[in-house]
């Protein structure tokens, strides 16, 4: 059964009226993944402890936000209210990429129904992302038996800035972004792989450059686990992306990731990243398609009980 990582909490925090953050499309695509009946199974995570986040951010920045104290113009910059329910659902899904990490190592591949907040750096956060999941899940991963490299592939729309800056320092994190060129972040500093791509660019520009790239950068680095950010903010509809993927654009990507790591036995542990649209409604199957891609290659990854 392929591992997916979910908790309410995650559709569960205030927002005003009109806000860009599409709250329900977590307890949307729960919903609907639930209806299909699929061979997976359902993991809620617990909330990411006080230590392991100070091992990856500023402890006062931390301290600051957990308590409600960050300066007006910080939590601006995140672009969420303040509120104790966003704090809950932050720490939350913070444990879920955890988890789901976890999971991945014991089964080959697991997904979480959130997570990809690659904007958020060492003593401050950005564009909806308040701590690194993808940091502090790679931190965790070579934490385990075998595993000494952990490349971290981030297919949202926008650079991962902030993971970018927070894995600078450390060798045994790869990091490669693949990214709209012209939008958010302004300041974009360097992955160790960084695939620019033009404003408007479709299916076959994106997956002719990004998959056999993703071919060289596999074979160069031998990652022993990817950590995948299956943003669907490429899609050509979406509301703050600039590339034009088409739907079946974006399952070939999926299936692209996944079925290489399958091949070379790396475990794959995915965060479904970012996806706007003012209908929540209309991201469901963009993101369904990921689990879809994952039920289609997961017998060909092996679990720790084969590996061994
Ligand atoms: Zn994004």
């Amino acid at each position: 059964m392929l591992p997916l990582i979910y908790h309410p909490v995650y559709s569960d925090f205030p927002l005003p009226d009109g806000h860009r953050y599409p709250l329900q499309k977590y307890r949307l695509l729960f919903e609907r993944l639930q209806r299909l009946a699929l061979p997976v199974e359902f993991h809620q995570p617990i909330p990411a402890t006080r230590k392991v986040i100070d091992a990856v951010h500023d402890p006062a920045y931390v301290s600051q936000l957990l308590a409600g104290d960050l300066p007006l113009v910080k939590m601006r910059r995140i672009g969420f209210p303040w509120s104790d329910a966003l704090i809950a659902r932050s720490l939350t899904s913070l444990g879920g990429t955890t988890l789901t990490v976890d999971h991945a190592l014991d089964s080959g591949l697991a997904i979480h129904l959130t997570g990809g907040y690659h904007h958020a750096h060492y003593d401050f956060g950005s564009g909806f992302c308040l701590f690194n999941d993808l940091m502090i899940a790679a931190r965790h991963a070579l934490t385990q038996p075998g595993i000494d490299k952990v490349m971290i592939v981030d297919c949202d729309v926008h650079h991962g800035d902030g993971t970018a800056a927070l894995a600078a320092d450390h060798p045994d994190i790869v990091t490669f972004s693949v990214h709209c060129e012209k939008n958010f972040p302004s300041r974009k500093p360097p992955s160790d792989l960084d695939l620019p791509l033009p404003t408007g660019t479709g299916d076959q520009d994106y997956l002719s450059a990004f998959l056999p790239l993703l071919d060289l950068a596999l074979a160069q680095y031998r990652p022993d686990m990817v950590i995948y950010d299956a943003g669907v903010d490429v899609h050509q509809a979406d509301a703050l992306g600039y590339l034009a993927l088409s739907t079946e654009g974006i399952y070939q990507r999926d299936s692209g990731v996944l079925s290489r790591c399958a091949k070379h036995d790396i475990p794959v542990a995915a965060v479904i990243g970012g996806g706007y649209h003012d209908s929540h409604t209309s991201l469901v199957p963009l993101h369904e398609q990921l689990i879809q891609a994952a039920l289609i290659h997961f017998a060909d990854f092996a679990s720790s009980s084969e590996v061994s």
